[in-house]
């Protein structure tokens, strides 16, 4: 052992060294669809107008910690009801963060607070809680990946949650739960635990909790702009009953979105209508593709209300390595959770995009 190998078991937790990295592959030279991300950019012609607001921006000041117009913005523009307020994020991978750490205790005897989640997943809420120093809970979902009512009652009676995440639509399955069985859940977690509702495909879905808001004084929905189109600027927000946001924002760190997110953000959601056309044209695309992926021999493919298709074949390791050789990276998750058995995730891409890994799956199933 060197001494800085003593020094990391020393001070590092053994939770934390036992775990690997998050991994994100190297996409240059690829077709990238494995992180769902809007292939589309804002059109050109706008381009010169956010350049020069950017460059106006004051670079040599710290941001407003109130993002008072940002948030303006986002309640005007994005259905938050009145009355209710956002937190922002750097990304919502930091909200989920923020709840965490503002939920996470111990008691005396060493019980920790627990998160619980419909599995499998977003990895985040695992990991998130992981690191809060939370115990973290996975029910599976039923095969056809509904909620299994049974088990999430049984759950929440014995481990008694702080906080619930459920992912609207479902990441990495894509599909919607019964919002009726979602409504029963935070309704039986009541004043002991909160409710994240995780809409982080809501611009696809076009469904959603947000103005159920003032029903559940446990529901907290969150979103990001992300998977809209603007994954790069890292901006999530969440809304709740005021005075349980007002919580959560003495744990956000003062200045965590920067004044070029700000800017960025701002000028985007004066464009919504452009983010909104794209997100149509990815539906109108999913569904093609969807219908496409379904003809192959020997795919399944499942219901998605996201920008992502998940889809099974005979051997999920042999397809994702044909389709790395043919430049086409995907999300092999076969082995992520026993549900998602030689499961494969694709993004929804452009017509160009979408039509070259159907070629590349067609070749890498004959093959
Ligand atoms: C992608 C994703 C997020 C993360 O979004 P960021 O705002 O980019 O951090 C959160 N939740 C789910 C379910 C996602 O799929």
């Amino acid at each position: 052992m060197t001494s800085l190998d003593r020094l990391i078991a020393n001070t590092i937790r053994a939770d934390v060294r036992a775990v690997s990295s998050y991994n994100v592959p190297d996409s240059s030279g690829y077709i990238k669809l494995d992180a769902m991300e809007n292939p589309y950019q804002l059109p050109p012609a706008l381009h010169a107008e956010l350049g020069q607001r950017l460059a106006a921006a004051a670079l040599n000041r710290y941001p407003l910690p109130a993002y008072a117009t940002l948030k303006a913005a986002i309640c005007a523009e994005l259905g938050v009801p009145e009355g209710y307020d956002v937190i922002l994020g750097n990304g919502s991978d930091e909200l989920i963060s923020i709840i965490d750490m503002a939920t996470a205790s111990q008691d005396r005897q060493g019980a920790r607070s627990v998160v619980l989640a419909p599995v499998p997943a977003f990895v985040m809420y695992q990991r998130s809680a992981q690191f809060a120093g939370m115990e973290f809970i996975g029910v599976p979902l039923t095969a056809d990946f509904a909620l299994d009512m049974p088990a999430m009652r049984a759950a929440i009676a014995s481990h008694q949650p702080s906080v619930l995440y459920l992912a609207y639509p479902n990441n990495p399955t894509g599909n919607l739960y019964d919002a009726a069985d979602m409504a029963e859940l935070i309704d039986l977690l009541g004043d002991k635990g909160l409710a994240v509702v995780d809409e982080a495909y809501e611009p696809f879905a076009q469904t959603s909790f947000m103005e159920h808001l003032p029903e559940f004084p446990n529901l907290i929905v969150m979103r990001t702009l992300s998977k809209l189109g603007l994954a790069g600027i890292r901006l999530g927000y969440m809304s709740a009953a005021p005075a349980l946001l007002a919580q959560f924002d003495k744990v956000r760190p003062p200045y965590n979105i920067n004044v070029l997110t700000q800017v960025a953000a701002e000028f985007a959601l004066e464009h919504i209508d452009i983010l909104d056309a794209q997100a149509d044209t990815l539906n109108g695309a999913r569904t093609t593709l969807s219908a496409a992926l379904a003809a192959l021999p020997g795919v399944q493919v499942f219901e998605s209300s996201a920008n992502f298709l998940l889809f099974r074949v005979a051997d999920a390791d042999a397809v994702t390595a044909k389709l790395a050789s043919a430049k086409v990276l995907v999300k092999n998750l076969g082995k992520m959770h026993p549900l998602l058995a030689h499961c494969i995730r694709v993004t929804v891409s452009t017509p160009e995009e979408n039509t070259a890994f159907l070629a590349a799956l067609t070749e890498a199933l004959t093959s």
